[in-house]
């Protein structure tokens, strides 16, 4: 069973208070006592000296060793002095001389006759009944016992007093006892409401929750464990934040890793089934030739077949070279400052013949702007975006590029009237190896792997870029690079 702390404080207090007040009380009321008990034995021991006193000197006036001690009882009981204590004479044979005979019951009056025996044979006794002292001495002459003196002490007032004094240590005990344990309660009631409060934070600890722990104001030791609770429930609080972050971080690594591992995956496989498809085409060719040396025809055809398809696994394995080392290596770009105008004026320039041979409109409109970049890079990156503008394009149709400045940015936009793309295929063509018709983009010697390095080259040079399209209307690349303040 659990006793409360509070409970336990408090009975331990009662208990130690009602302790202390016994034993101050006993300890007053036992002096009070002996000191009244030694004062009633003084003051009977007294009078009895002084009636020896007299009696001897009575009788050495008389000087008549045989004279009647009734004589001398009958001078004695005038005196004064006497009846200060009331006193009795019995003789020898114990019955009274004189004095006053009380009639008081048998069991008092044999104890009487008892005492009267034990002071014939010289002992002085003396006893208390129904609050009088009754006393007995002998009183001798020429060292016989001639006769006992009795004296009757009333000790009424004094015991009214005693237990008077003993009903105010009662009173004031009670009394002390009471407020010692009101007080008690109501000071130990806040101590044991802290060590409470400090119980349920170590429970919320327990529990995680870390909000709930409340520390409490007092300058004592509690005052320090509740401080010292709130510093513990903080670092429990950070240290566990710190662990979720890190497996938070662990589990975002690990499903990366998922990713890339599937990425790969997919793009061992994409490259394997590239150059599968050409290689499949030269080796056919190789083995025709070989079985008919004689036609010329089929050995044009295969030259220039193969020749084609050497072009085109040329050109996969360095785009699958250029955007694996991207992926995998972190090498230096030797970035320059590059005017814009000058440099797209150049690439347009060029790439404007292979447009007009395909029947299309190439025009440009370029502003001055200057952007810190890997020149080659973004040399790549415009060929890339023209090229596939030409490649997808509608008969007749035309591509515009622009360049100018927007804000903190160098822009650039490439935009066709082309076959466009749609919604759904508009959100993976960065992806690799991701082509929207796959047979168009084969025609064109394309493996869906210009985009991927276009984005890779885009972002490794902090740039972005966008794409918007609508089926059968256009597509329009947008590139932002940060420029370089003049
Ligand atoms: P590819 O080598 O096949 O051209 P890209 O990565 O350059 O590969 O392009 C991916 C796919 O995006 C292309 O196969 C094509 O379907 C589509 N695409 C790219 N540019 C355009 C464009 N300007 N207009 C329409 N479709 C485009």
């Amino acid at each position: 069973m659990k006793i409360g702390i509070k409970f336990q404080l408090i009975a331990f207090t009662g208990c130690l208070l009602f302790a202390v007040i016994a034993f101050l009380s006993t300890s007053v009321l036992n002096g009070v006592k002996t000191y009244q008990e030694s004062q009633i034995v003084d003051t009977l021991f007294a009078q009895k000296d002084l009636f020896e006193l007299y009696f001897s000197d009575v009788y050495r006036q008389d000087g008549d060793s045989d004279k009647e001690i009734l004589d001398f009882t009958g001078s004695v009981f005038d005196k004064t002095w006497l009846r200060n204590i009331p006193a009795s004479l019995y003789d020898t044979k114990g019955e009274m001389l004189s004095g006053f005979s009380d009639d008081s019951s048998t069991d008092k009056n044999d104890e009487k006759a008892n005492m009267i025996q034990s002071a014939l044979a010289g002992q002085v006794v003396y006893r208390e009944y129904d609050s009088v002292v009754y006393f007995y001495s002998p009183i001798k002459y020429k060292e016989n016992t001639i006769a006992i003196l009795e004296l009757k002490y009333s000790v009424t007032e004094k015991n009214k007093f005693y237990v008077n004094i003993q009903n105010m240590f009662f009173t004031i005990g009670s009394a002390a006892l009471l407020f010692g344990i009101i007080f008690g309660i109501l000071y130990f009631s806040k101590i044991t409401r802290d060590i409470y409060t400090m119980r349920n934070s170590v429970e919320n600890i327990q529990k995680g929750d870390f909000k709930k722990v409340k520390i409490i104001s007092r300058k004592d030791e509690l005052g320090e464990l509740s401080s010292g609770l709130i510093a513990m429930s903080n670092t429990i609080e950070k240290n566990i934040k710190d662990l979720q972050g890190e497996r938070d971080s662990l589990s975002l690594a690990v499903s990366k890793l998922e990713i890339m591992g599937k990425q790969q995956k997919e793009f061992i496989g994409n490259v394997t089934h590239e150059f599968k498809t050409p290689i499949t085409t030269i080796k056919a060719y190789g083995d025709l030739i070989g079985m008919y040396p004689e036609d010329l025809n089929l050995i044009t055809e295969g030259t220039t077949k193969i020749s084609k398809e050497c072009d085109r696994l040329t050109s996969l394995v360095e785009r699958v070279l250029n955007l694996s080392v991207l992926e995998k290596y972190d090498f230096e770009i030797q970035t320059i400052d590059v005017n814009l105008k000058e440099a797209l004026n150049d690439i347009c320039d060029r790439l404007s013949g292979k447009a007009r041979r395909n029947n299309l409109e190439m025009t440009w409109s370029l502003s001055e702007v200057v952007i810190n970049i890997d020149e080659e890079s973004l040399r790549h990156i415009c060929v890339n975006l023209i090229d596939n503008s030409i490649k997808y394009n509608k008969e007749n149709g035309s591509i515009n590029v622009e360049c100018y400045r927007e804000g903190d940015f160098g822009v650039i936009i490439v935009e066709d009237t082309g076959i466009g793309i749609d919604e759904v295929n508009v959100k993976k063509v960065f992806d690799a190896f991701y082509r929207v018709d796959k047979h168009r983009s084969r025609d064109r010697g394309g493996a869906g792997l210009g985009l991927a390095l276009v984005k890779k080259l885009v972002e490794r040079q902090n740039g972005e870029i966008t794409v918007t399209s609508e089926i059968n209307v256009g597509s329009k690349f947008v590139i932002k690079f940060p420029v370089v303040e003049n």
